[in-house]
């Protein structure tokens, strides 16, 4: 089968689904050993052929529970309606992330549009609204509202009233103090700790916090190094963060949100993630380097087969859990936050059976040889000037202006850039100095596409430059 079969295949297989889905058993039933024998997960990996992902699609259909099905009447939801079914598969194919207005313009009006439907059909005037994963973050997040509201020193100072510290480097990702924040700990009680010349944690400056800290009486709890940081790429070496985790005792969380990816890939695991089977806990981000849809995550723990579940586990949930463990099989939700979970689980699995790991690391491998080839090509340019050594993925530069003049100079060439639809970048800003931030997720960019998009920016920047100078002198 062709790639642009592809979709005559799917939809065949999704209208024999949706004309079935009503008749029959709502399920064909079978104990987790068996199913785990009809589903044969074992099967092979790396074939790149569409049969075969077709061959998983279909056994994941006729095992599903027909959650559309008459009989399906046990819980709050049952199969989607229609329209949403195919905003669905388009939310999939136009992939992007609903966070900012430039990467989802439409979908932005739109939640806004639903929101202040929404706020105005209950009353809340002059109001605000979210769209979250569920009611549970939901309700958690409408809390702690609460609770800032009405003891405004907890989000700075922390309910431990500063017995527990967590560090992380300078570069960390802000969701870190958003955390620090949800949790009560207080945003004081996230230090951030300085970056070597190279982006990466300070090692030395970290042992000489935790002691201060120590001798202060505090506890030191958790340390996140970050693997592949989201602006410079750099990663924060494990090995040294372990020897200090002997001496302090914390907890070492491993932030691969971006570069975790390299775990999937011997030689880059050897270069990047030296002691990370070592640490306390990893997350890493299948809907970053490795392209699923958004979203799909996953966080892993090293601490025994227990710990999410008597760290989250709180409330009544038997209406919806079975403990009697009928199947010897347990649900994730009582490990989770979330009531109602999504299924990401599914197009991670095709993702991994089509490509296989070997597939997915020479994907990463390729991308890091791509940013490479980026850099040297960034060389070539005398108009533009590195701004980071590259450490990984990232590739930090900007176009050559004085001093003065640069942030504002290069914030209105990738405005115009965006603007007339010639490339999309990232930017960031380095020790106060903007940098546009390439970064290669596309397994189609090619190197012909790398240099298109230089020469695309130095033109762009040159007329701006003369646009700049006319301006200035007439
Ligand atoms: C993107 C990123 C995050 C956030 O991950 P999401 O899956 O987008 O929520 C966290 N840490 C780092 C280093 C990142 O680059």
């Amino acid at each position: 089968m062709e790639e642009n079969e592809v979709f005559s295949q799917l939809l065949a297989i999704i209208e024999q689904y949706y004309r079935d889905q009503r008749s029959g058993i709502f399920l064909d039933y079978h104990n987790p050993a068996e199913l785990a024998d009809l589903l044969q997960l074992d099967g092979p990996e790396g074939s790149e052929n569409w049969e075969n992902l077709f061959g998983w699609v279909e056994k994941y259909l006729r095992y599903a529970v027909k959650t559309n099905h008459p009989a399906f009447v046990n819980r709050m939801w049952s199969g989607a309606t229609l329209p949403t079914v195919i905003g669905e598969i388009v939310t999939a194919i136009s992939n992007t992330s609903a966070c900012t207005y430039e990467s989802a313009p439409v979908s932005t009006l739109f939640e806004n549009y639903m929101i202040d439907r929404l706020l105005d059909i209950v009353g809340f005037t002059g109001g605000q609204g979210q769209m979250t994963t569920g009611s549970s973050n939901a309700n958690m997040i409408a809390m702690m509202c609460a609770r800032n509201l009405y003891d405004p020193v907890i989000k700075e100072e922390g309910v431990s009233r500063g017995r527990l510290v967590a560090f992380v480097s300078a570069d960390a990702h802000y969701s870190m103090d958003r955390a620090a924040n949800i949790l009560g700990l207080g945003l004081k009680q996230l230090v951030r700790v300085p970056v070597d010349r190279r982006g990466r944690m300070d090692v030395e400056i970290l042992a000489q916090r935790l002691t201060e800290v120590q001798a202060q009486g505090q506890q030191p709890f958790f340390v996140a190094a970050t693997a592949g940081t989201t602006v410079r790429g750099a990663f924060d070496p494990i090995e040294p963060l372990l020897a200090l985790r002997s001496r302090f005792g914390f907890w070492l969380h491993v932030d691969g949100a971006w570069g975790g990816a390299t775990v999937l890939s011997e030689t880059l695991r050897r270069r990047y993630l030296q002691g990370l089977e070592k640490a306390d806990s990893f997350t890493m981000d299948f809907h970053k380097m490795l392209g699923s849809s958004l979203i799909c995550n996953i966080l892993m723990l090293n601490r025994g087969k227990n710990t999410l579940r008597a760290s989250l586990a709180a409330g009544d949930g038997s209406y919806l859990f079975r403990e009697d463990g009928e199947d010897g099989m347990f649900d994730l939700g009582p490990s989770s936050l979330q009531c109602g979970r999504r299924v990401d689980s599914l197009k991670w699995f095709l993702d991994w059976k089509f490509y296989g790991r070997a597939g997915l690391a020479a994907r990463v491998e390729r991308f890091l040889e791509l940013c490479g080839y980026a850099e040297q090509c960034l060389g070539r340019h005398p108009e533009l000037e590195q701004m980071a050594p590259r450490e990984s993925f990232n590739v930090c530069f900007r176009y050559r202006r004085p001093e003065a003049e640069a942030n504002r100079f290069n914030l209105a060439l990738r405005t115009r850039l965006y603007q007339r639809g010639i490339s999309m970048i990232g930017c960031a800003y380095v020790e106060g100095r903007l940098v546009l931030r390439l970064l290669i997720t596309n397994v189609s960019i090619d190197e012909d596409d790398i240099e298109r998009f230089f020469a695309g920016m130095v033109d762009t920047g040159r007329a701006l430059a003369t646009e700049w100078k006319a301006g200035a002198t007439g």
